[in-house]
């Protein structure tokens, strides 16, 4: 089913989980061992993320380099695959523009159709580990806008409506844009160019994600607007993720934090209360749905998702 399906037909909120594909090496049953745990709360949905092919150099003896593939993780299609046959559960594969021509994103488009995939959540991705700006692939896609536009023109040629589009959103600012202002007016070209729906970056005050989706509403993005938390897990976390996401969080979760930098269960417990405590409010002020990015340690999101939906 199409995520704008289950989000015009549901009455009240949901949430959805979003997974990072396993390292190479693992075996599908312990990536569904895993998965398992959250669908006792039946997410409406899971989201995988996808990740670019990284290179190493390795010197020869000559004094050359040798350049070699290093495939971190598992495809993000064959976990949707094997998951969607495990638990038929709605899955969505993400697509980024990175490290793919057009070409080559046409034919990761005619392998999720082939594999009956509804829906897709279309980034620009992240920038190589080493690199400080984005830099397309030659003949690919440089925004996610120029992605869901390839995305409607591939079913047009195909003459099928095939997937439901989601995109993703910065309540706090895109680390690149110049301002707040020209980013919404960026995402909106994504919802123009044929999204259905946005994701947002995790955020840690929901204040901040109010007026954002105030300002999205303001500038004409009607879709619905879902917010992504994450519970903050580890004392690093509170230089890490600001450092990893350009996000804030706020003084008091991080001087809470602080206090127990040295009691790591401690620190767990207070992500997750302060995790739970957003969630609440955010389904009392009338969000369609929450989704949650999950990271190591599955206890945290089940026991929200458990007292929360
Ligand atoms: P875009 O929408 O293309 O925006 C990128 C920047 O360019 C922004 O600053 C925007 O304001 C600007 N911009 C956009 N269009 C234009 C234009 N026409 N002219 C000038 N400027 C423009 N990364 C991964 O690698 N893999 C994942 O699986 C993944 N999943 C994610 C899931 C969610 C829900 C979110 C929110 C992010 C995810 N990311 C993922 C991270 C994301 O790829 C990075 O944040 C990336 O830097 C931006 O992606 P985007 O799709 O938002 O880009």
């Amino acid at each position: 089913m199409k995520i704008s399906e289950i989000l015009k037909s549901s009455d009240k909120p949901f949430a959805s989980i979003e997974i990072v594909p396993p390292l190479k090496g693992i075996r599908k049953d312990e990536l569904l061992k895993n998965v398992g745990r959250f669908m006792d709360y039946a997410p409406k949905y899971i989201n995988v993320t996808s990740h670019r092919d990284d290179f190493e150099f390795v010197a020869k003896a000559d004094g050359t380099y040798e350049k070699h593939l290093v495939r971190n993780r598992i495809s993000e299609i064959s976990v949707c695959s094997v998951i969607r046959e495990a638990f038929d559960v709605e899955v969505v594969p993400h697509l980024i523009c990175g490290g793919s021509s057009k070409d080559e994103i046409e034919s990761k488009l005619y392998n999720m159709r082939f594999l009956g995939f509804e829906n897709v959540l279309a980034l620009r991705g992240d920038c190589l580990s080493g690199e400080k700006r984005f830099t397309p692939q030659p003949d690919g896609y440089a925004y996610a806008s120029e992605l869901v536009e390839g995305i409607r023109k591939f079913e047009a040629g195909c003459g099928e409506d095939i997937f439901s589009i989601g995109v993703g959103a910065y309540p706090e600012k895109h680390f690149e844009a110049p301002n707040l202002e020209m980013d919404i007016a960026n995402l909106k070209k994504k919802v123009d160019a044929g999204a259905d729906y946005v994701i947002t970056q995790m955020f840690f005050d929901n204040e901040v994600f109010y007026e954002y989706e105030r300002r999205c509403r303001e500038a004409g993005i009607n879709v619905p607007i879902i917010p992504g938390l994450k519970p903050l897990s580890t004392p690093a976390q509170i230089n890490r993720l600001p450092e990893a996401f350009s996000i804030d969080i706020p003084n008091d979760l991080a001087s809470e934090v602080s206090t127990h930098a040295n009691d790591r269960k401690a620190v767990f417990q207070i992500g997750t209360e302060w995790c739970r405590m957003q969630c609440r409010d955010l389904i009392a002020h009338g969000v369609p749905a929450v989704h949650f990015y999950t990271m190591g340690n599955p206890d945290n999101v089940t026991s929200i998702l458990k007292d929360c939906f």
